[in-house]
């Protein structure tokens, strides 16, 4: 199957073209014909199978008809979770658009308000928005919805999860009732589903499943480690590997993406933190450094990570295991992109093996305990040796105090490994082979 099979304009076969695509993919295949016959839609595939562009090429070949009213408000509205989301498929719409004259403004949180005002005062073709700030400037009387035709809800479930769905709704309800609706979700189990029916005319339902065979081109193993000090020495040990080359790390809150990414740095490494209470600029300019290679550990939360497109990310380390079992595929997800080999370690305490399990399941992968020799993890003996008994909250997941405080419990001398120099913190510390060396700092106090 290719691309001229599916009725698409010429002139975005000619970007496709460009931007190398030779054939669609299964979602794709599946639902653009679908969506150009003009039927509403839910649709479900895994991470990275290429749904932005499912939903994109045929909005875009919808602007090949010019729209007979006279109105200039947008005729394509696609409502994300993220603004890392929007700006993805604005970026995507422009690419697939290069050839057409259309276009494609995103609205989202966290921008200066005059703008965007600006932006929406201009005539647009295709709108890509975040729920919350879409509505504030609909309740402000600044968008113009009689034209639209289509409307795109991308990652529904998330948008679920953040609490969107209300927004979601009122956005819906005041845009015009004949229009197109698609929706496209990691699952329509549950609530989710619910609100498709709710909010679907009629739906085709495509469902591309193939988790056991997705992935196929990420290696994915994972350390059981025995506390803090431990999984700060892997990371160490992984960062400085030679393969590795630029890393996403996932921690569980955004203060402790920040935190992380300060020992890194402080430890000589080009890291960054990514997360939701950074502005939107500096979001950008991180993602930005990430592209062109002048950051090479990110230190991310799921949210913040979601959709991030870089093609040089050859790690993923899950430094805290996600939450919920999705979240893992859409993390380690951020490498082996455009067809490269990735690899995906995931640290695990020992009482963590139920989450664990709950993402093999999810996945239908198992995922392969490895060691690296000196960083065996020391299961705790049953009977704590006199003086470990040391009120470190042993791999509960959770590690309340002292996050990065690995260094107040030495237990080198139980794993047998020896720090290659004696710990000391503040200074920019460099291995013989030039590789930054990570010193985590000691006795943070979190609470
Ligand atoms: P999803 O939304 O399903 O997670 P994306 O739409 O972000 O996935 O696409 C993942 C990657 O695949 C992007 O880098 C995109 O450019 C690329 N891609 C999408 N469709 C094709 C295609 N038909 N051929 C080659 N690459 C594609
Ligand atoms: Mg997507």
């Amino acid at each position: 199957m290719s691309f001229e099979n599916l009725d698409l304009h010429p002139a975005i076969l000619h970007a496709l073209q460009e931007a190398g695509y030779t054939e669609p993919t299964p979602i794709q295949a599946q639902a653009i014909p679908e969506i150009m016959a003009g039927h509403d839609l839910m649709a479900s595939a895994q991470t990275g199978t290429g749904k932005t562009a499912a939903f994109t090429l045929p909005a875009i070949n919808l602007l090949v008809t010019p729209h007979p009213a006279r109105s200039r408000g947008p005729r394509i509205l696609v409502l994300v979770p993220t603004r890392e989301l929007a700006q993805q498929v604005n970026e995507a719409a422009r690419k697939y658009g290069k050839f057409m004259r259309s276009r494609a403004v995103s609205i989202v949180g966290g921008m200066p308000y005059p703008v965007q005002n600006k932006l929406l005062s201009q005539p647009l073709d295709i709108l890509v928005a975040t729920p919350g700030r879409l509505l504030d400037h609909m309740e402000r009387g600044r968008i113009d919805f009689s034209r639209l035709q289509m409307l795109v809800l991308d990652e529904a479930d998330r948008m679920l999860d953040m609490g969107f769905m209300p927004d979601v709704e009122r956005i819906c309800a005041a845009l015009p009732s004949e229009r197109q609706t698609l929706m496209f979700s990691a699952t329509f189990d549950g609530v989710i589903g619910k609100i498709a029916l709710q909010l679907l005319k009629k739906p085709k339902s495509i469902h591309v499943a193939a988790p056991q065979t997705k992935h196929e081109n990420i290696e994915q193993r994972l350390h059981f480690v025995d506390d803090l000090n431990h999984k700060n020495k892997l990371l160490e040990h992984l960062l400085i590997a030679p393969e590795v080359k630029q890393t996403i790390v996932f921690t569980s809150t955004k203060r402790h993406a920040e935190l992380l990414s300060e020992d890194l740095i402080a430890a000589g490494h080009r890291a960054a933190a990514l997360h939701g209470d950074m502005t939107q600029g500096a979001r950008n300019r991180t993602l930005t450094k990430l592209r062109h290679g002048n950051v090479n550990v990110l230190v991310a939360t799921d949210v913040a990570a979601r959709g991030i497109d870089v093609a040089g990310i050859s790690h993923v380390i899950n430094y805290d295991l996600p939450k919920f079992a999705e979240d893992y595929v859409h993390r380690i997800g951020r490498t082996g992109r455009a067809g490269r080999k990735g690899t995906a370690i995931s640290f695990a305490a020992h009482n963590e093996r139920f989450a664990l399990r709950k993402i093999e399941q999810f996945t239908g992968h198992r995922i392969e305990a490895a060691v690296i020799p000196g960083l065996e993890p020391q299961r705790k003996p049953q009977a704590a040796k006199p003086g470990a008994k040391h009120g470190h909250k042993h791999g509960s997941g959770k590690f309340t105090g002292n996050k990065f405080g690995g260094n107040k419990f030495d237990d080198n001398k139980k794993s047998g490994f020896k720090p290659r120099q004696n710990q000391s913190y503040g200074g920019q510390k460099r291995r013989d082979d030039g590789k930054p060396s990570f010193k985590p700092r000691g006795n943070r106090n979190f609470a």
